[in-house]
C-alpha cells in the first residue's frame, strides 16, 4: 500500500484527476443506459425531474395510490410524448444536440432492431431476467445474428430474483464465454415502487451490489456494470469496486430522477473512493427523452468534479469497457 502511494505521489495528476473545473464537457459522450421502450409504457406521462426535488409525499395507507401522485407540485415536469414514433424522433435529435455518439438501449428486442434501424449510434442490448424471458438459446443466437452487443438491462431485482440466484448462472456463464458485457439493475425501483402498480414484484432488499460477489467469483472474466452503482446502498458498492477491478457503474436515472445533492453525495463518494476511471454515464432515458439534456447537466455542473474526470464519465471509461478500436474512438471525435 506505501509504495503504491509514494507512486501516486508522482504521478498527482493521473492519481487525482485534476482539479474542479466549472467548464461543460465538449466532446463526444457514450450513454451506456437508454431504452426503445414503447410510450403505452406511460404515455403522456409528467415525471419530475431531480433538481427540482421529489417531494414523495406521505400517504396514508387506506388511500389508493396512484402515479400521478409522484408530479404533484412539481413546477416543470418533463412530459411522456404520445407515440412511439415521437420518442424516437426526439431521442435522437438529442443525440444530435448533445453529441452522443453511442446508447446503449435495451428493450424489447423488435423495438431494440426497430431504433437501430433508425440510427447507427443505437448499440442494441437485450437483458435477461426480464419480462420477455429470453432463454440462453434465445439470446445465443440473437448474438450470433448480430442483433444484440450488450445483455442489459439485467431487471432480476424488479422480479425478486437475486443477481446470485442460480436461475441466472447459465446467462452470466454465456456472457462470459461470448464476452458480452453485462449490465445489471441494482437501485431503486420506480418511486413508492412499494405501493406502484405493476412493481409487486420488486423487492428494495435487493438494493446491495454484495449480491455480485458470487457471481464475479465464479465468472472472472465477465465484463459487468452495475446500473444505478447500487444506489442508495453506496457503501456496498464501493467494498465491491475496491475488489473487483473489472466491475464498473452507470450513474443513470438518479443524474435527472433524484434531488440533485443526494445524486451529488453518491457520485463524490464514489470520485473520492478513487474509482473515476469506472463511473461512466448513462441516462436511463425511458420515454421522457428531455431526461437525456438534464442528466448530462447534472454532471457537467458538479462543482466537484475536473474538465478530465468528466471526459472519463462522459466517453473515455465507456470506450474502455466496450472495448472500441482506435479507428472507432478516431470516428466518434470526428465532427457530426
Ligand atoms: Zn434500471
Amino acid at each position: 500500500m506505501r509504495s503504491w502511494l509514494l507512486a501516486c505521489a508522482a504521478l498527482v495528476a493521473a492519481c487525482s484527476g485534476g482539479e474542479p473545473s466549472g467548464g461543460a464537457y465538449r466532446g463526444p459522450i457514450i450513454d451506456m443506459h437508454l431504452h426503445a421502450y414503447p410510450v403505452a409504457f406511460a404515455a403522456g406521462a409528467p415525471i419530475c425531474p431531480g433538481d427540482q426535488g421529489m417531494p414523495i409525499l406521505p400517504l396514508d395507507p387506506n388511500e389508493e395510490f396512484t402515479p400521478e401522485l409522484l408530479s404533484r407540485g412539481c413546477p416543470e415536469p418533463l412530459i411522456a410524448p404520445a407515440t412511439d414514433e415521437e420518442a424516437l424522433r426526439l431521442t435522437l435529435a438529442q443525440f444530435g444536440q448533445h453529441d452522443i455518439r453511442r446508447a446503449v438501449t435495451s428493450g424489447a428486442i423488435g423495438d431494440v432492431l426497430r431504433w437501430r434501424e433508425a440510427s447507427e449510434r443505437i448499440v442494441p442490448a437485450v437483458g435477461f431476467a426480464t419480462e420477455d424471458n429470453y432463454s440462453v438459446e434465445q439470446l445465443r443466437a440473437m448474438h450470433a445474428r448480430g442483433e444484440v452487443a450488450v445483455f442489459a438491462e439485467v431487471l432480476a431485482q424488479y422480479r425478486g430474483i437475486a443477481a446470485d440466484d442460480e436461475r441466472l448462472e447459465p446467462f452470466f456463464a454465456l456472457a462470459e464465454e461470448l464476452d458480452v458485457p453485462v449490465g445489471v439493475h441494482i437501485g431503486e425501483g420506480p418511486p413508492a415502487s412499494g405501493r406502484f402498480p405493476g412493481y409487486e414484484s420488486y423487492r428494495v432488499s435487493l438494493s446491495s451490489a454484495l449480491q455480485l460477489e458470487n457471481v464475479l467469483q465464479r465468472h472472472p472474466r465477465l465484463r459487468i456494470y452495475v446500473m444505478h452503482y447500487g444506489s442508495p446502498l453506496v457503501d456496498d458498492m464501493l467494498a465491491m469496486m475496491f475488489a473487483y477491478p473489472n466491475l464498473y457503474v452507470d450513474v443513470s436515472a438518479n443524474n435527472w430522477g433524484m434531488p440533485r445533492r443526494e445524486f451529488y453525495d453518491h457520485l463524490q463518494r464514489m470520485i473520492d473512493a478513487g474509482f473515476e476511471q469506472r463511473i461512466m454515464y448513462g441516462s436511463d432515458q425511458m420515454i421522457w427523452p428531455d431526461a437525456i439534456g438534464e442528466s448530462i447537466a447534472a454532471i457537467n455542473d458538479a462543482p466537484f468534479l475536473s474538465a478530465d474526470q468528466k471526459r472519463l464519465i462522459f466517453y473515455a471509461n465507456a470506450a474502455r469497457f466496450l472495448r472500441l478500436t482506435p479507428e472507432e474512438i478516431a470516428a466518434d471525435h470526428a465532427p457530426q
